[in-house]
């Protein structure tokens, strides 16, 4: 047993340490001899000991196994000791902040399984303008491995910016330059795919109006799917849909309907304003956005449920700061049915 590496042992006072500092599980051990804190503090470090050091050195110190044993086991119950070898890095690769990250919030704690497992996701990107290329960066950032890039608009010059895009590639295809800009900074990515392969998440990267009509046949394949839509003046991250588990696209569309009538009206003119002049896509809110849309995706690959699934995060322009916003099932939408996955 170890202590989640990351994790900081901090004196409070005399006899008293604080393990951690984040409040979804710091932890403050008193009552401590200076002995039994002397052996604590080596549970952290450069070259952190394990409980059985502890253990071990215990007759050294003057400490009573028994006692340690019970602090040791008080670390175990509050979730702050992990088994095995987390912490290392998986062999050959980057990522390595994440891993370390992860180590602290998965449930065994093991982080280098976490990343080896996004290293073996592939992620379609739909959509490849500053916040598309956030997105992917981030998540090929985070260790993920294969990616297929969709977007046979061109690179204007106003794509370049933050996500990376330069303006060498201005004119180029823009999955072409995702594919140039990702691949250059990630060579081992796994870029484009055999016709058959169906990606574990696909992103899309909606002007204006998230149109339904997109997804249907993701509804039906089953593919786990987040849409984020670029807006007049923010951006929707979200609904994360999980087919026939979660609401669509479909369901939020009925709902927005049912507090505004004249919104299917209003939602086709959207959509066609916004394929002769795409909205402007703001660098902060891109910027937070992309990231926010790529946590969403990592919470997926990791086996968490997405923050978005129901919900949308609204991430407006000037201040960018994310509003979180939940939206139900449509009663009439019959999503369920479309998959035929059902619940669970
Ligand atoms: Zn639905």
């Amino acid at each position: 047993m170890k202590l989640r590496p990351g994790l900081r042992v901090l004196d409070r006072d005399p006899g008293t340490l604080q393990i951690g500092v984040d409040q979804r599980w710091a932890t403050v051990l008193s009552g401590l001899t200076p002995a039994e804190a002397t052996l604590l503090r080596t549970l952290a470090g450069p070259a952190p000991a394990t409980g059985e050091d502890l253990l071990r050195r215990c007759a050294g110190r003057g400490v009573a196994s028994a006692r340690m044993a019970e602090l040791l086991a008080g670390l175990d119950r509050d979730g702050l000791l992990i088994e095995g070898p987390s912490g290392a890095l998986p062999v050959g690769s980057g990522a390595g902040d994440d891993a370390r990250a992860a180590a602290c919030t998965a449930p065994d704690g093991d982080g280098a399984q976490v990343v080896a497992a996004r290293r073996r996701a592939t992620v379609a990107v739909v959509g490849l303008g500053r916040l598309g290329m956030v997105l992917a960066d981030t998540l090929a950032s985070a260790g993920v491995g294969g990616f297929l890039f969709d977007d046979a608009r061109r690179v204007r010059a106003c794509d370049v910016g933050v996500g990376g895009l330069r303006e060498r590639h201005v004119g180029l295809l823009r999955s072409q330059a995702a594919a140039q800009v990702l691949g250059g900074t990630y060579p081992a990515l796994r870029l484009g795919a055999g016709a058959h392969e169906v990606p574990d998440v696909v992103v899309v990267v909606f002007d204006e109006v998230a149109d339904s009509l997109r997804t249907v046949r993701l509804m039906v394949e089953g593919v786990a799917h987040l849409v984020v839509t670029v807006r007049e003046g923010d951006v929707v991250v979200g609904p994360f849909v999980l087919p026939g588990r979660t609401p669509c696209l479909n369901c939020l569309d009925a709902g927005r309907t049912d507090l505004d009538p004249a919104w299917p009206r209003v939602r086709d003119q959207l959509k066609e304003a916004a394929a002769l002049v795409p909205p402007a896509q703001e660098s902060s809110t891109a910027a937070v956005a992309g990231a926010l849309g790529a946590a969403q995706v990592l919470a997926q690959l990791d086996g968490r449920l997405p923050a978005t699934a129901g919900a949308c995060i609204e991430v407006s322009a000037p201040d960018a700061v994310p509003r979180l916003r939940e939206w139900p099932m449509h009663p009439e939408c019959g999503c369920i049915d479309v998959s035929g996955a059902g619940h669970g």
